[in-house]
């Protein structure tokens, strides 16, 4: 999500394990299905179903910020189950991909994988390649003619699935607590959520026998009886829902950045704006807005557990209609919240209210990410982008007219369908007009399941998308260059994000990555841990905290620097002691 179509950064590294399958799946241990029912206890008069054996898994994350906000919840459900979360992919009986399908190779990423894994680590899929390949399922099913046999509405999901029976997606709360409070619920009534997905699931199982379970996100409140269902040995003392948002992740997003000062809140889900290009709607569903009550009740949850920093998350984020009143209500909140940021906005949704509140607010971050895609009006309407140049100048110049300066960074897209070398210039202008800070550049790549592949020739050259691709960049690094030299000799506080022997690494307020080279001689101690989800490109292993003299500096930690230097997209600082 995030910056739509353009975010897809795999940040990840590892995963889990288990035991023989229950039946769920249709693996050859269903026979087993039945001694490890007997194994549980289903209580009839509450909403627990009570085990003693925990398995130890772990969460492999794909994608955008979105999903790592999902990945806090369903490491939260599985807790609560009384399974432990291992941060070594390697220790772990159950491994969980929580799955990008912004483009191709972010599935492909899966299939790889999965190969990794030693064969009795059981794999559990889930995120957009799930419900992505449901929806193709549907798309393909419909143009063979085939009759649909079912028509899935419930979740944030409107599709078909082609079973005969009742999926366990369709299971509204009301019926839960029913079966529950009766305790009526039958194991062999569920279809469950594999069989929903054939023939994804089984075509995955060809290669990967250890594949055990595939679900939808929407359905993470569920696990606990599909676990229950797959023979795991379950405790559950917390109301089974299937009201996804509901779940609040217990501590924070320490799946993302390996420290406990930053959380993601997303505030909405799916997406609505069917982009040309863009697999999200598909993939995610269309879109929901989150109550405000259930968004702040999140945010405080957080920050009375220490966070710093709360990202807010949608696909397009300012569209929720008290967009404004959540940010106010969490500045409102106490404790010791800094920093406030949503991901991703769209220029139209923007109201003066907002903008306001960036001026007068000084924890509303001075950084916006505004995803742009082109600046040629003609090529946004293929796009189904609905604004043009005209109304994003107005944007930049309200913008710009504020008391406070904020930074701003986009996406575009180069080489979209019937973009010419005129169209192109249109967006090099839009770079030099807005003095963006960092614009994350996508040559178009045509998406299977969008609008574009079915409609639209994939028309521009690879080499024009390559040299269009150079040229923005250039002009970019020049534009970055410029913005960067104004920060010289200002102060700032940085959050750290990674820590070298001679080096640490932060981001500011403003979204500037932050270098502070350090003199060896200062580093008096260094504290090595083993990071998964966040260890540095190429390494299993990095630096979470040092000495410098008699500083403790951790990951996560807020420290204020001197700017003394910058390059393009980078500041250089010193220590403010
Ligand atoms: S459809 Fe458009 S607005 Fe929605 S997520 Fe995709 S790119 Fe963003």
């Amino acid at each position: 999500m995030g910056s739509c179509n353009d975010n897809c950064g795999c940040q990840s590294d590892e995963n889990i394990k288990k035991e023989s399958c229950g039946g769920s799946c249709g693996c050859s241990s269903r026979g087993e299905q039945k001694k490890r029912d007997e194994a549980l206890h289903l209580d009839s008069n509450t909403t627990s179903i009570t085990s003693t054996t925990g398995k130890k898994f772990h969460i492999v994350v794909f994608g955008c910020q979105m999903n790592y906000s999902d990945s806090a919840r369903i490491k939260s459900v599985l807790q609560n189950c009384g399974w432990e979360f291992v941060s070594r992919i390697d220790d772990a009986e159950v491994v969980i991909f929580d799955t990008c399908s912004v483009r191709q190779k972010s599935e492909d990423k899966v299939t790889g994988k999965l190969k990794e894994l030693h064969p009795e680590q059981k794999v559990w899929i889930t995120g957009c390649m799930v419900q992505h390949n449901l929806r193709n399922a549907k798309i393909s099913a419909n143009a063979k003619g085939k009759k649909i046999k079912g028509l899935m509405t419930s979740g944030n999901f409107v599709g078909t699935v082609e079973t005969k029976d009742p999926a366990i997606m369709w299971w509204t709360n009301e019926e839960i607590k029913k079966w529950l409070k009766n305790n009526t619920i039958n194991p062999d009534a569920i279809v469950y959520v594999n069989h929903a997905f054939n023939p994804m699931f089984f075509n995955l199982q060809k290669n990967n026998a250890n594949v055990e379970l595939l679900f939808r996100i929407d359905d993470t409140g569920f696990l606990p009886l599909m676990m229950r269902s797959l023979g795991y040995d379950v405790s559950y003392d917390v109301e089974v829902t299937n009201e996804y948002s509901s779940i609040i992740p217990q501590g924070t997003n320490q799946l993302m950045k390996n420290n406990t000062k930053t959380a993601f809140v997303p505030i909405s889900t799916g997406c609505s704006q069917f982009c040309a290009f863009c697999i999200v709607p598909y993939a995610r569903g269309i879109e929901k807005h989150l109550p405000v009550e259930q968004i702040v009740a999140e945010a405080k949850h957080h920050i009375e557990n220490g966070v710093e920093e709360i990202t807010l998350l949608g696909q397009i984020v300012n569209k929720h209609p008290q967009f404004v009143e959540i940010c106010q209500k969490i500045l409102d909140l106490p404790g010791n919240l800094r920093w406030l940021r949503y991901t991703s906005p769209y220029p139209t949704h923007y109201s003066d209210e907002l903008l306001a509140l960036h001026e007068k607010e000084e924890r509303m971050c001075p950084h916006i990410h505004m995803p742009l895609q082109s600046w040629s009006t003609k090529i946004l309407k293929k796009m189904f982008r609905w604004y043009n140049k005209e109304q994003f100048i107005d944007f930049v110049d309200k913008i710009r007219a504020l008391s406070r300066p904020i930074s701003i960074t986009t996406d575009i897209i180069v080489g979209f369908t019937d973009e010419t070398e005129e169209d192109f210039q249109e967006s090099l202008e839009l770079a030099n007009y807005a003095r963006f800070d960092m614009v994350y550049i996508g040559k178009y790549s045509v998406r299977p399941g969008t609008y574009a592949a079915r409609k639209y020739e994939d028309n521009v050259n690879r080499e024009d998308k390559h040299d269009r691709w150079d040229r923005l960049n250039e002009l970019l690094k020049t534009i970055s260059s410029q913005n960067n030299q104004q920060e010289h000799g200002t102060t700032r506080t940085i959050m750290v994000n990674r820590i070298e022997p001679d080096w640490i690494g932060g981001y500011s307020d403003n979204m500037k990555n932050v270098i502070i080279k350090l003199d060896k001689v200062a580093v008096t101690e260094q504290t090595q841990s083993r990071i998964t989800n966040n260890a540095p490109k190429g390494k299993k292993w990095g630096l979470t905290s040092m000495y410098v003299g008699d500083r403790l500096i951790k990951l996560g930690d807020f420290v204020d620097v001197r700017i003394i230097g910058s390059e393009h997209f980078k500041l250089f600082a010193t220590l403010d002691q």
